[in-house]
């Protein structure tokens, strides 16, 4: 897998690298070049050279590139999809989903002429006008996670360009393919050369993007250490920093709630993807005499759950990312049972055939806090129950959580869900809506540890992240302008 710098396919001075899995076979399917500062380098050039005359293109016709671009995507939706889950292992229908979820940032980057509207104040003095306006930061760099190789990076270069600035994508080196057809898919819709350009790579490449002193901006979506690292490192370096980090996302089922109902989302939001969200339930939090039919119902959901290919018609989960991730994910399982919680459904007993890197649903029921099944973050399919005796004790136990990216409450009680968006300290809430990914043209972000930096990312803090305001005060000194325009020593105030 070659990068695509200035419009262009090519290995650059890259000899280094990694292996791409296909995880629903366990078969080393392709292999993507690491990109060596050098080629950051050269990516970075590229994005420069191109940044004066499209930082200088009209908005209109920026938003009429994004409108091509939109339909381009759409019309590839479905190779898109092929792609991520033959690198990524999802099933079809959830690759389909994540690019239709792309596809709408595309959608609000197409409105950019109304999303750039400045303001304005007719005679905030005599004959004294006051005018704001935005505009790009320059090269602005992209870093993003395996797990929504379409989506996230669509979280922003549709933005960063619409608004006027140049972009270097690095993409997850473990599902790397589909930012290529991305390129493509600009190239086709006319996007001058050199405005968007993709590096693969892995650590080294990363660093290089951190240290380019001609890189503004940088945009990083992952774990939480490495989205810490980012943070400071770029920060360091001057540049402007929105990095979103990982993840322990509680759902809170309450007495009153409709259980099977509840028990069915927290299935899906647990289990969908293999759990390889960040926005997937990986914490249920059982309010009062709720656990015992709670947990039974979730014990045949996740019993119910039909794991195989991707790919193939039917499967409703697939396989782990890579066999480290494998690995791991079966390491907390078994830690989970070491500290002592019950083990209700045991994934590692599914048996699918081949050598896909697959793990089951699992269901931990009896956890506490201080479980490392409890305090990490597997990102794997396995879910644990909390039992606690109240609301408050159920938003006590949120809070103390350093993560805070979404969290969600089941109930029938409006007083209890008002109470419980209110108290809670947690960037994405949903109100009886397991997964509460806010649409395009909101803003995505969580707190505390799932965050650093002051941007959440796409909708209008996306738009605030990529530009930066002027704001203009201006006089027109003529003969009818009666007002005297003699220069003072004090500071003006208005007359
Ligand atoms: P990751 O942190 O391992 O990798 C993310 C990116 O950082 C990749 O491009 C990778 O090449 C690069 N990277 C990895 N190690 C690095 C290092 N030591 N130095 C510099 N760069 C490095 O994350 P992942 O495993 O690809 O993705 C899963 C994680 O992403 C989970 O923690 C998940 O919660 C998080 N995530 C968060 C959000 C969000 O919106 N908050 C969205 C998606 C995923």
């Amino acid at each position: 897998m070659h990068h695509s710098i200035g419009g262009k396919e090519t290995p650059g001075v890259s000899s280094r690298t990694a292996p791409v899995w296909n995880p629903a076979t366990g078969e080393h399917q392709a292999d993507v070049l690491l990109a060596e500062p050098a080629d950051v380098d050269t990516a970075v050039r590229a994005a420069r050279a191109a940044l004066p005359e499209w930082a200088d293109t009209s908005v209109m016709r920026r938003s009429r590139l994004m409108f091509a671009f939109r339909n381009l995507v759409e019309k590839h939706v479905d190779e898109l999809a092929r792609i991520v889950s033959f690198e990524h292992g999802k099933v079809l229908e959830d690759a389909r989903a994540e690019v239709v979820r792309g596809i709408e940032v595309i959608d609000f980057a197409c409105g950019i002429p109304q999303l750039l509207k400045g303001e304005y104040s007719d005679q905030v003095s005599t004959e004294i006008d006051l005018f704001s306006f935005r505009q790009p930061l320059g090269v602005c760099a992209g870093i993003t996670p395996f797990n929504f190789p379409a989506m996230v990076p669509l979280w922003m270069h549709p933005i960063a360009i619409a608004t006027g600035n140049t972009f270097v994508l690095k993409p997850s080196e473990r599902d790397p393919s589909v930012c290529n057809l991305i390129a493509q898919l600009y190239a086709d819709a006319g996007l001058p050369d050199g405005v968007f350009n993709l590096v693969h790579g892995d650590k080294v490449t990363v660093d290089a993007i951190l240290d380019h002193p001609d890189v503004a901006a940088v945009s990083f979506v992952g774990s939480t250490p490495i989205a810490r690292y980012v943070h400071e490192r770029a920060t360091a370096n001057g540049k402007r920093v929105q990095a979103l980090g990982g993840a322990k996302n509680h759902a809170v089922v309450l007495p009153d709630a409709d259980l099977d109902r509840a028990a069915d989302h927290l299935a899906a939001a647990a289990y969908g993807s293999a759990g390889q969200r960040c926005m997937a339930i990986s914490v249920a939090v059982a309010v009062g005499d709720v656990a015992v039919p709670l947990v039974e119902h979730l014990r045949k959901k996740a019993r119910a759950i039909k794991v195989g290919p991707g790919m193939e018609a039917g499967s409703e989960m697939g396989p782990i990312v890579t066999p480290d991730a494998l690995a791991r994910i079966r390491g907390y399982i078994a830690s989970g049972v070491e500290a002592g919680a019950d083990l209700v459904v045991d994934g590692r007993q599914l048996d699918v055939q081949g050598d896909g890197f697959f793990v089951g649903p699992t269901l931990f029921d009896r956890v506490t806090p201080e479980m490392h099944v409890y305090r990490d973050e597997i990102f794997g399919p396995v879910l644990v129950v909390v039992r606690v005796g109240s609301l408050q004790e159920a938003i006590d136990l949120i809070n103390d959580n350093e993560w805070a990216n979404g969290t969600a409450i089941f109930t029938s009680s409006g007083r209890a869900a008002r109470v419980f968006q209110r108290r809670v300290q947690v960037g994405m809430i949903g109100v009886n809506v397991p997964v509460p990914v806010p649409m395009a043209f909101y803003s995505f972000g969580g707190w505390k540890q799932s965050l650093f930096g002051a941007h959440h990312i796409h909708g209008p803090e996306g738009v605030a992240f990529y530009t930066r305001a002027k704001a203009v005060t201006a006089r027109w000194p003529g003969d009818e302008d009666g007002s005297p325009d003699r220069g003072d020593l004090h500071f003006p105030t208005a007359v």
